[in-house]
């Protein structure tokens, strides 16, 4: 399929105002912020929308409760307007949630009470409920497996909690409706120059091996723990460089922790924050951080990591985990701003925006919860640079709709995709099409991972349902049964690092 067919009927200019490389919540989001600001904008995202880092967080939308210990107010207290702002703006891909902290020391109890109130207070007007103590019944109830022995009380707060990937599908189509162009599956492979100043990228069309050179007053370099890639194709080499840190995390069946309150484990064996969270009637129980090396588009959980988080559990939940308990285990990399000789763990989420002398921009760091904020700063800041003519932002206030009544129709206009998916995945046949026809589904790991999250939710399950993806889909893009077996092994690939002893 040639760059021309996918393009369909998006309208494609000779010069763009601007080009975002990547295609994650960083990348999204700047795009989105410079399309609502009348820019003509252009996304190139390698993979799948998300692939990377943005598929793969604690699903947490928040001020951060742990840099709060590291007194990082400004962090937190920006963080918790932008949790405010996605509330609002995407009301279905964005709910509250409550949190419980258990208490097992009375010493313990007035350092995390007052550290969460002032949570609330940094709130200010966007706050979600006062966080409150609990008696130890009072904690046991919200937590019914929770340990009991030595239980002295609790405190309840509330955070945000989404669905990483389906919210960045949302921002892809929203950055549609506002003009913009956005491909997966785009890789950008130089950066054009002229006296010194960047002018514009190349890029390759990866199903096709389609080459194309585009114009643009600005590129912004929005590519995650990849920005060092980018770097190495601007003549005018910046001296800035990312630690990369690791989180995993492992699913659970939802009987390791019933009800609808989330755990916080405020101290791990390594200081660290530890969440035990309902999210799609699962347990996502998460996550480490691990300094790393080397960089990778599918990173694995360690046998350490895995064996901490079951450990973990066993200790605050009273049960092992054994491989049969785990359905799913995932991990993804933080780009951190390296700063001295820090553990990854005391590194800063702030992000930062950077300009080289040749006039590429990068954007790093940062959280999902930031994202539209990051959008706004870069946009800000390339509007500056460069002298583009731009509106003000008016992201803070904008609305993202819901496509649940028109997935609703499609099942109903074909009794074939009505059927459910798999017994263990709320999913339907519909949602297939959907992602295809609407959401740039391109692959079955596209659909099972990021369109619908069968693979982050169960993957033996996600593994048995992909056949029947993949003849779905190839029907839909118009594939041969060549390309839908080796579609269908490079996910059964993939899927396989999900499984707890895989
Ligand atoms: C384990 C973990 C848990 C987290 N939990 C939370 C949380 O609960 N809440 C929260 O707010 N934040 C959380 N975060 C932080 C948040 O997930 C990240 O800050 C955010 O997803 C980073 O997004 P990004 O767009 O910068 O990077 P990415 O999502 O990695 O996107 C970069 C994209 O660039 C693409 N790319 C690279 N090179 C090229 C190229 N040459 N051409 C085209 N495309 C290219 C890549 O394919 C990739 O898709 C967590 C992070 C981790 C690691």
């Amino acid at each position: 399929m040639s760059l021309r067919d996918r393009l369909g009927s998006r309208e494609w200019h000779d010069t763009w105002d601007v080009v975002v490389i990547g295609g994650g919540a960083t990348g999204l989001g700047t795009a989105v912020e410079a399309a609502s600001r009348g820019l003509r904008t252009l996304l190139l995202e390698r993979g799948d929308f998300a692939q990377g880092t943005s598929s793969r967080s604690t699903k947490l939308v928040h001020g951060g409760v742990r840099y709060l210990e590291q007194m990082n107010l400004a962090l937190v207290t920006d963080a918790l307007r932008e949790r405010g702002a996605m509330l609002r703006n995407a009301p279905h891909l964005v709910h509250k949630l409550d949190f419980v902290v258990p208490i097992y020391s009375y010493a313990a109890m007035p350092y995390y009470g007052i550290g969460l109130k002032m949570y609330d207070w940094l709130s200010g007007r966007f706050s979600l409920g006062p966080s409150k103590w609990l008696s130890a019944a009072e904690t046991a109830e919200r937590l019914p497996t929770v340990r009991r022995e030595g239980l002295k009380g609790g405190v309840l707060y509330r955070d945000g909690q989404f669905d990483d990937a389906r919210y960045a599908t949302a921002l892809a189509r929203t950055f549609e409706d506002l003009g913009g162009v956005a491909l997966n599956y785009v890789e950008v492979t130089g950066l054009i120059q002229r006296g010194g100043k960047i002018e514009g990228i190349t890029a390759v069309e990866l199903e096709s091996s389609e080459r194309f050179d585009v114009s643009a007053s600005v590129v912004i370099n929005a590519t995650g723990v990849f920005a060092e890639e980018i770097f190495q194709m601007d003549p005018a080499k910046q001296e800035v460089s990312l630690a990369l840190s690791q989180g995993s995390h492992l699913v659970l069946t939802k009987d390791f922790l019933p009800g609808t309150s989330a755990l916080m484990i405020p101290k791990t064996e390594d200081g660290r924050v530890l969440f035990a969270i309902p999210w799609h009637e699962h347990l996502v129980v998460g996550t480490t951080d691990e300094p790393v090396r080397q960089n990778s588009r599918e990173p694995r959980a360690t046998l350490e990591e895995r064996s901490f988080l079951a450990r973990h559990v066993a200790q605050y939940l009273g049960r092992e985990v054994t491989a049969h308990d785990v359905l799913s285990v995932w991990a993804g990399l933080r780009p951190l701003l390296r700063r001295g000789n820090a553990a990854t763990s005391k590194l800063s989420r702030d992000h930062q925006v950077l300009r080289s002398p040749s006039g590429l921009i990068t954007i790093t760091g940062g959280k999902w919860t930031t994202y539209r904020k990051m959008g706004e700063d870069t946009i800000s800041f390339a509007v500056r640079a460069a002298g583009l003519r731009a509106a003000p932002s008016h992201t803070r206030d904008a609305v993202y709709g819901s496509d649940l009544p028109a997935v609703q129709a499609l099942a109903a206009e074909y009794s074939e995709l009505a059927g459910s998916l798999h017994p263990l995945l709320p999913y339907r046949k519909s949602e297939i099409v959907w992602a295809a026809r609407h959401e740039h589904a391109r692959t079955t790991e596209d659909v099972l991972a990021r369109r619908t999250r069968a693979l982050f939710l169960n993957a033996a399950a996600a593994i048995d349902a992909a056949p029947e993806v993949s003849r779905l889909l190839a029907r839909e893009l118009g594939r041969d049964e060549e390309w839908r077996r080796r579609d269908l092994n490079k996910f059964l690939n993939v899927a396989a690092g999900y499984k707890f002893a895989g």
